[in-house]
């Protein structure tokens, strides 16, 4: 039987070997262990086997794993990588470390709002649709210098870099394409922004071609923590 934690192990060896094909340091490409749906102790598990970066997708249920696991796993960095209304971000702002998805100016003022001052400010990704598609979320490039302006501006945003869920495809081609226009949007936005260091893309079924274009994050769940079940909040 694998276990969590021979599963994190092996989403570990698949990112070190990416590296190494890609000529890049593993060191440069961080984890991050995607546990929506999951439950607490799955998470402990992970936690138990070192992991520390942790995404959630829906926020009562981000908000509620955050809460219980505060005093167990007090070392769990915290990222929001769900779409995310108006009136939930006040969540957010309050408990999380990260957010992947942003991709409005309205979300981006009102999680600065509401960011507590004892709190370091909140990383941001700004989540970007590359496909065009308007049925997908996420910024089109051609907005992405705005918004990215308007971060820059919010003493309680600290602006990493950008996010992105590319189309999924078995067209190999395509993928490449979209993974090299957002690497080279990525390179632009860090030409006005240097400190920016996070490129977020990648996930179970396409790590390799993530890391392959520049990826520094890669997000995973079902790799770790086996299949989701099918429906509402899959
Ligand atoms: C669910 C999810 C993931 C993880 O997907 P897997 O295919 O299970 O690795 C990554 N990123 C986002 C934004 C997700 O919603």
């Amino acid at each position: 039987m694998t276990t969590i934690a021979d599963r994190l192990a092996n989403a570990q060896h698949r990112i070190t070997q990416a590296a190494k094909f890609s000529s890049r340091n593993a060191d440069e490409i961080q984890l991050l262990a995607v546990s929506k749906t999951k439950p607490i102790t799955d998470i402990i598990a992970a936690y138990a086997a070192g992991q520390r970066l942790f995404g959630e997708n829906y926020v009562q249920e981000g908000e509620s794993k955050v809460n219980e696991l505060k005093s167990i796993c007090p070392e769990i960095q915290w990222h929001f990588i769900g779409p995310l209304q108006s009136n939930k971000t006040k969540v957010v702002a309050g408990l999380f470390d990260w957010m992947h998805t942003l991709c409005r100016d309205k979300i981006a003022v009102r999680l600065n709002d509401q960011r507590p001052d004892a709190l370091k400010p909140l990383n941001i990704c700004i989540q970007v649709n590359i496909s065009g598609e308007a049925s997908k979320s996420g910024i089109v490039p051609s907005e992405l210098m705005v918004l990215a302006n308007t971060i820059d501006t919010l003493p309680k945003l600290t602006l990493r870099g950008l996010m992105a869920i590319p189309t999924a495809t078995d067209d190999k081609r395509k993928q490449k394409d979209e993974f090299q226009q957002l690497q080279s949007l990525f390179l632009k936005l860090k030409a006005i922004y240097p400190d920016l260091d996070t490129l977020s893309m990648g996930m179970s079924n396409d790590l390799e071609q993530a890391v392959e274009h520049g990826s520094t994050m890669v997000r995973i769940g079902s790799a770790i923590f086996g299949e989701r079940e099918k429906g509402l909040n899959a």
